[in-house]
């Protein structure tokens, strides 16, 4: 069931309808407001790359930095056809408060290019990746902005932009990316940091309301990086898992599923999804009776807009936590708050991600690197300390967790350019 209200979905309206709620309940400075309202610098470049067949194809491509306020952009770089000047400039935007509400000292950025990546061979996309770092090179930085993988994007993406950034400059320069391979300077524990955050958050969310783990349950939807791991770890917590779902619909058992002979089942099939999995007590289930399953924990892992207006009034589950960028339209946000469903915010709840992408860069600068139960015991502590300040002032303020969260995050921000001053 996709949503009927489509004006609910756009997502620079959402990110600065969000921002203007959070302001207005801040009663933020009127200067302060207009200087976040607008973004920072936006570069949109033409890249012709020669194709293997020895035409020439011309993508476009963007990089959007929201504010530099508290520090170099941080935001990841995605490869769709669907890519827009207005949509990485949103999603910089989001990146600034999620950086600024799990306290690392970066702001927001994001970029991308407008391409089909499945339809290019992998020299024509390293071709057009380095083609593309070549054209941001002269706004991109170790201390400036640091972009890290998306959307299409990955390791491999990634070190193309470290080596080209390197020759570029004319010195190794692997700070100027995030999410690269461990061989290359990146991080243990980065793959399954997102997952991990979003078990953190959602079990402060349970321990805070006094319920009993391992009398609880979860429905994951969405079974890849993020929606996997956070099976995983939630299932670690000891909650039972009942029900989880990919692109090819839901699985369900309420007596519990084994998740990791769930995992293993798409590690070895040809389509890397659940397709065709099957076990004793599982039942097949839509994707949209699967939101609607009572549960204790839900996790939308998946893509945005699955909680919409159509289906908010259905929702069962107690806790809601947003494991996906913005799986929530602020309609259905609003209906599951008036009925008391807590719903712990995207930008608290995926923020894992962006924690040990800055440990990353922090073990970069520093040329010494971590052990995997180091980044594991920081995490914990940035997130359960985000979660507790979130769930603090939400008490506080008497808001909701998503109020409370853009507030705090806004007010940093706010804080941060209130110092500064306005240049010159
Ligand atoms: P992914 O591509 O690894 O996994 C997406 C999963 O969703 C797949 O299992 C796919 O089959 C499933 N899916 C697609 N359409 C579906 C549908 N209609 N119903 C049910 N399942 C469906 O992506 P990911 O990296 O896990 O990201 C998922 C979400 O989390 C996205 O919104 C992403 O922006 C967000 N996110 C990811 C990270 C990260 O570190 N990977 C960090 C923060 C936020």
């Amino acid at each position: 069931m996709m949503p009927k209200n489509t004006n609910e979905n756009s997502l620079l309206a959402n990110a600065q309808a969000s921002f203007d709620k959070a302001a207005r309940m801040l009663n933020l400075d009127p200067n302060i407001y207009a200087i976040l309202r607008s973004n920072e610098r936006a570069l949109t470049v033409s890249l012709p790359v020669e194709m293997d067949d020895g035409h020439v194809e011309v993508f476009t491509g963007y990089r959007a930095q929201h504010t530099t306020a508290r520090g170099p952009g941080k935001g990841g770089i995605r490869y769709h056809l669907a890519v827009t000047q207005e949509e990485v400039t949103a999603l910089a935007q989001l990146m600034t408060w999620k950086c600024s509400l799990v306290n690392v000292p970066f702001s927001g950025a994001k970029g991308g290019v407008s391409v089909d990546p499945r339809k290019l061979s992998e020299n024509e996309l390293r071709r057009l990746t380095r083609r593309y770092t070549y054209a941001i090179s002269p706004i991109i930085g170790p201390n400036t902005d640091i972009p890290a993988p998306d959307m299409n994007t990955d390791e491999k993406t990634m070190t193309w932009i470290t080596d080209t950034y390197s020759m570029i400059k004319g010195e190794s320069s692997g700070e100027i990316v995030t999410g690269k391979p461990v061989s290359l300077g990146g991080s243990v524990g980065r793959v399954n940091a997102t997952g991990l955050g979003v078990a953190i958050a959602a079990k402060q969310a349970l321990l805070r309301n006094d319920y009993d783990l391992d009398n609880c349950t979860a429905v994951v939807q969405g079974f890849g990086n993020v929606g996997t791991w956070s099976a995983r770890h939630i299932a670690d917590r000891g909650l039972k898992i009942i029900a989880v779902s990919d692109i090819s619909g839901g699985y369900y058992n309420p007596k519990g599923l084994n998740i990791e002979k769930m995992i293993a089942y798409v590690k070895q099939s040809e389509s890397r999804a659940l397709e065709g999995y099957s076990a004793s007590g599982v039942d097949s289930i839509s994707n949209d009776d699967l939101l609607c399953l009572p549960c204790d924990v839900l996790v939308p892992a998946a893509m945005e807009n699955q909680i919409h207006l159509d289906n908010a009034n259905e929702i069962q589950a107690k806790f809601v936590v947003e494991g996906a960028n913005g799986p929530t339209t602020p309609g259905a946000d609003a209906i599951l708050n008036e009925r008391g469903v807590i719903v712990v915010p995207d930008i608290l709840a995926n923020a894992g991600g962006v924690v040990v992408s800055y440990f990353e860069w922090v073990q970069g600068r520093e040329g010494f690197y971590w052990t995997a139960d180091e980044v594991k015991d920081r995490l914990h502590r940035f997130m359960e300390v985000a979660f507790n300040d979130m769930y603090d002032f939400s008490l506080k303020r008497r808001v909701s967790l998503r109020d409370s969260a853009m507030m705090l995050a806004v007010q940093r921000v706010a804080e941060a350019i209130a110092l500064r001053g306005v240049f010159p």
